[in-house]
């Protein structure tokens, strides 16, 4: 690595500040000089702001009104990698930099002075008195050979309250000292523990640790089927990285996931982890962020957001479950953090090892084609094979209206039961009715704010928007004819499908997961260890339980409505429809007893069904990929999907129609535009909503084209518009 440009005190310097401008501002360098990349307090109008020095400055304003920068922050300078990586994504997604650069400092307090702690160690000489509390203290201080401990820590150790340790203090026995609040994370240990691999496990990790060891970029897709012992293979390739002193990332899609996943970190380095999700507090984000950059953080856990940490040597990304629709980000910046983390792999010579059951198809394209290495685990741990799958044919069954659990599902889980093995009853729905309908006049009760109904969720006895999450109290009388007594539920959610299993079923146990039910992580972990040691007979659940959870007793899988994901238009409902059924099926027989999974389905001869239930992944990925590929959809073909938004409907389509009519600059790449239409909820929080999608070919430079586009349009008013690469959904 060649030496960092430096700016001594006084020079031009360019600096890209997080604030919504569209240039870079020259500053002079502040006393002391700075490094090329460091982080700066720059003074803008009356304000003083954070930028990072992005290079020269262009010296085009009048250089005697160029004012100074104030100062380097005291944190360490971004890496050549992160600048370029922030480039390109924002290049990639039409993002503008300040808006990526925000990304990559989202931690509160960077300009702070470092904040400091007081911290206690062995002093010098004897206490005058020497008690039993007093002796406890030194013993401990001593036992650690010279090491150093907050007021808190010494007093639980030595079990002593604070005023001993004030007294030790006085006579300069302890010694108190004042040291930075921000301190490293405690050093993994790449041999510490590790199970013992079978065959198939140590030759994949094997292949792994090679792609660590070689310094260089390089992608893997991981396959392993549910309880192959995917984790710990790749946990094998986070040791190898840190054996080479070289920082690693695991990007989880649920932050209910993380604590499960931080037990077998320690389990296997001795020590736990870096965290980075919205769940951790403040100050230790802030003391992540920096010390991610100092290199005080070994090893990353974490949300999406964690690859635009500013990483000082990041030598391999992990994206576990990397189907995961989570990864996308829907809001603010759209990016895909699977993407995004390829390229950021690119630009630093790291690996990335896509895990998952049920890959996206973007990703067995990519290993199909060979840009991606491919390597799959087969044999699950143990005795237990994948569960046997069978369709049960609901316009043959026999069931009442308003019931949803066949006689069919009902004889197997009453078998389970007489056994004392677990059932799980799956469906995708939260709440308890996804309608809410008045039997009065029909009217649906939906959202103020968007087109969308309200469902009803009876244990928080309100009425709840799923799309901005507005609540209100179940109303007495319909909003519409004002009839009272007259609302009535229409098709089951979770809590509902708990009310029939309840009188289907009153002597059973029955626990009921869906991620709305949980006020924290803790709660929902508790409740799954118990499940897991045997605490319920019948677990009723959503998605939450579709993901990484082992229940040893679980047996018999019911999905109550295996068609729900194949209506809608989207692109991937086939794709997700298939990786979800396969993966709720996988939680049943994980151990030695065998397991069976039962698809409630009106439609079973539909193909995406007949696929899952003959587990022919492979035949599944061919067709599904022929069919995009005569589409010439991603991943053989190009998509964006520009969503425009504003108060006024009238306006929006107008600006649809502008956009739909200047199309030169997609028309000299070859690209096709369609729409103005209303996007599939046209209203969410009282803005309409009009999308446009653009298709075009997979070598065609769509992101100029596009940039050229709607550069043609000055969005007025309150309009907006919004470009996402790749459309993961299309509401
Ligand atoms: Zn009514
Ligand atoms: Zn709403």
């Amino acid at each position: 690595m060649s030496e960092p440009e430096f700016y001594p005190e006084g020079q031009l310097i360019a600096v890209l500040t997080t604030q919504p401008l569209d240039r870079m501002l020259d500053y002079k360098a502040p006393e002391g000089g700075v490094f090329l990349g460091a982080f700066v307090e720059v003074p803008l109008g009356p304000r003083k702001v954070v930028g990072v020095v992005w290079g020269p400055g262009k010296g085009d304003y009048d250089i005697s009104k160029t004012r100074a920068a104030n100062r380097a922050l005291d944190v360490a300078p971004m890496g050549a990698d992160m600048r370029v990586f922030l480039q390109r994504a924002a290049d990639y997604t039409l993002t503008p930099l300040h808006a990526m650069l925000r990304l990559a400092t989202r931690a509160p307090g960077l300009s702070d002075p470092p904040s400091m702690r007081k911290i206690y160690r062995l002093g010098e000489g004897q206490p005058d008195r020497k008690t039993d509390a007093r002796q406890r203290v030194l013993e401990a201080l001593q036992d650690y050979g010279g090491l150093a401990f907050t007021m808190g820590e010494l007093a639980e150790m030595a079990g002593v309250t604070n005023s001993v340790i004030k007294g030790l203090v006085k006579q300069g026995v302890v010694r108190e000292e004042a040291a930075p609040r921000d301190t490293a994370f405690a050093r993994l240990d790449p041999e510490y523990g590790g199970k013992t691999l079978t065959a198939d496990q140590e030759a994949g990790a094997a292949v792994l640790r090679a792609g660590v060891q070689s310094g260089r970029y390089g992608t893997t897709l991981l396959r392993g089927v549910t309880g192959s012992g995917k984790t710990e293979v790749y946990l094998e390739a986070v040791a190898e990285c840190l054996r080479k002193g070289r920082q690693a990332l695991v990007l989880l899609p649920e932050i209910a996931l993380t604590a499960e996943f931080l037990t077998r970190v320690e389990a296997r380095f001795g020590a736990k982890p870096a965290e980075w999700h919205s769940g951790v507090t403040m100050t230790e984000r802030r003391r992540t962020w920096k010390m991610v950059g100092q290199g005080g953080a070994q090893l990353v856990v974490g949300a999406r957001s964690a690859l635009f940490l500013p990483y000082q040597d990041l030598g391999l990304v992990i994206v576990d479950e990397e189907h995961d629709t989570s990864y996308k980000q829907e809001d603010g910046v759209l990016y895909n953090a699977r993407d995004m983390a390829v390229l950021r792999a690119a630009l630093c010579e790291a690996q990335v090892v896509l895990a998952s059951a049920t890959p996206s198809l973007e990703s067995w394209t990519n290993a199909e084609q060979g840009k991606y290495q491919k390597l799959e685990l087969t044999s699950r741990f143990g005795a237990a094979v994948l569960p046997e799958m069978r369709a049960i044919d609901m316009r043959v069954e026999d069931l009442p209206g308003s019931h949803w659990i066949s006689p069919t599902l009902k004889r197997a889980v009453d078998a389970r039961i007489a056994k004392g093995e677990q059932a799980l009853l799956f469906i995708n729905r939260r709440g308890y009715a996804p309608v809410t309908i008045c039997r009065a006049c029909g009217h649906q009760v939906g959202c103020d704010h968007c087109d969308a109904r309200m469902v009803e969720h009876r244990f928080l006895k309100r009425l709840v928007c799923h799309q901005c999450g507005e609540t209100k109290p179940m109303p007495e009388e319909c909003p519409s004819c004002g009839v009272e007594g007259k609302l009535a539920p229409v098709g089951p959610g979770v809590e509902r499908l708990a009310e029939e299993a309840q009188t289907l079923w009153p002597d059973a146990r029955q626990a009921v997961l869906s991620s709305d039910l949980f006020g924290s992580a803790r709660a929902l972990k508790e409740t799954i260890e118990a499940i897991a040691n045997g605490g319920a007979d019948i677990i009723i659940g959503t998605q939450l339980v579709a993901k990484g959870h082992n229940f040893p007793l679980l047996t018999l899988v019911g999905v109550i409505d295996a068609d729900l994901g194949l209506q809608g238009s989207d692109l991937r409902a086939a794709e997700r429809t298939f990786q979800l059924m396969r993966q709720v099926a996988g939680r049943a027989g994980r151990s030695e007893r065998a397991g069976l999974a039962l698809l409630q389905t009106f439609q079973p001869e539909h193909p995406v069904i007949r696929s899952i239930l003959a587990g022919d992944e492979t035949g599944f990925w061919r067709a599904q990929a022929d069919e995009r590929r005569q589409a010439m959809v991603p991943p053989f073909g190009r998509m964006a999907g520009i969503i425009l938004s504003g108060g006024d409907v009238s306006q929006v389509f107008d600006l649809g129609n502008a956009l739909a009519r200047n199309t030169q600059p997609l028309l000299a790449i070859g690209a096709e535009v369609y729409g103005p239409a209303p996007a599939p909820i046209a209203r969410v929080r009282g803005r309409h909503r009009v999308r446009l999608l653009v298709k075009a070919d997979k070598s065609a430079p769509l992101q100029a084209a596009l940039a050229q586009w709607v550069g043609q349009f000055r969005l007025k008013g309150d309009l907006r518009l919004a470009v996402d690469i790749d459309p993961q959904s299309f509401y």
